[in-house]
């Protein structure tokens, strides 16, 4: 009796099988994640830790392309473009799906109508970073010297409308000050450019210039929050440096293309959930000054929400600091 019923059991199984398998569980195609910035940076750290844990979660290649340049927006309308087949995803930013809207004109993409989102990453404070050249060794040192030099100094930053440009020219609107800009292809060569001097101060998310700062190869000024980071513990804030507005924090996410299949998209947030929940997922990203989003933010509904409000919340303090839409 117990034979036959497993044997039913089993019979009944096989035959819902295949379409079971349809409905659930899509044949996934090696996935090809663009990162709209230079290698080395933090969007392309951030991506490279999560592309690989959900390449063993769903048992294709997720192969990491760096789309770089004008500030991640041809990444990112590269991506917008695609198929809609599961085959490309895109790490955004709150630059590239949030202070894009205001800073960039005529964004040849709309951050929620043009994307499925897959799920929110991490946050990452930014930091105001300066080349060892620069004769400072605390943000009050810093806002003189910049005061006093704005027209003779220039800032690196991964472009108009990228988090790291969102934040030196609130730095810059904060003090008052006028200074040249210089756009790279993401945060990695403003890195390089601070180490050899060839600028003079520029922004960063913690997950591309920790590292840095840490070794003392860049001399890091202040962390754009409120308290100090345990990743960073002797890194002071903006608010002890004597600038409390100067408040900045970004935060990476996934989307795929509008239209992608939602069994697809199911299937690519429970992988990311698989990152995040992984130890030494979140320990490396913690490391790098992330922090990771509580379970109910993890939500794709929940990265749209947070897509709508970064665009106004941006948008009016754009506005208000006088934040120009040019370098
Ligand atoms: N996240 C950086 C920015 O928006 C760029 C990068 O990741 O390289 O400025």
């Amino acid at each position: 009796m117990m034979v036959l019923a497993r044997l039913m059991v089993g019979l009944a199984l096989a035959a819902a099988g295949p379409l079971t398998a349809l409905a659930q569980t899509p044949a996934l195609r090696p996935i090809t994640l663009i990162v709209p910035f230079a290698a080395g940076g933090p969007t392309d750290v951030i991506g490279r830790i999560v592309a690989d844990s959900m390449s063993r979660t769903l048992g294709v290649a997720v192969i990491v392309e760096n789309v770089a340049g004008n500030s991640g927006v041809t990444g990112v309308s590269r991506a917008a473009r695609a198929a809609p087949d599961g085959a490309t995803i895109v790490v955004g930013n709150m630059g590239t799906h949030a202070a894009a809207v205001s800073l960039q004109a005529n964004l040849p993409y709309d951050p929620n109508r043009d994307f499925a989102p897959v799920g929110l990453i991490a946050s990452t404070p930014m930091l105001l970073l300066a080349s060892p050249k620069v004769p400072a060794r605390d943000l009050g040192q810093f806002i003189a010297h910049v005061k006093a030099n704005a027209n003779r100094l220039n800032f690196g930053t991964a472009g108009v409308g990228a988090t790291s440009h969102l934040a030196c020219a609130m730095f810059n609107a904060l003090i008052g000050v006028e200074v040249t800009h210089i756009p790279y292809r993401g945060t990695a060569p403003v890195l390089s450019a601070l180490i050899s001097g060839e600028i003079d101060y520029g922004c960063d998310q913690t997950a591309g210039a920790l590292p840095q700062v840490l070794a003392g190869t860049v001399k890091g000024m202040a962390i754009a929050t409120r308290t100090r980071s345990p990743a960073a513990p002797n890194l002071p804030t903006s608010v002890e440096g004597g600038l409390p507005d100067f408040q900045a924090t970004a935060w990476n996410a996934l989307f795929a293309p509008r239209g992608t299949p939602p069994a697809v998209m199911a299937r690519l947030t429970a992988a990311l959930h698989t990152a995040l929940a992984d130890p030494t997922v979140s320990a490396r990203l913690m490391e790098l000054g992330a922090d990771l989003p509580l379970p109910a933010d993890r939500e794709p509904a929940a990265l749209t929400a947070l897509v709508r409000a970064e665009i106004d919340k941006w948008g009016g303090i754009i506005r208000e600091a006088g934040i120009a839409a040019t370098p």
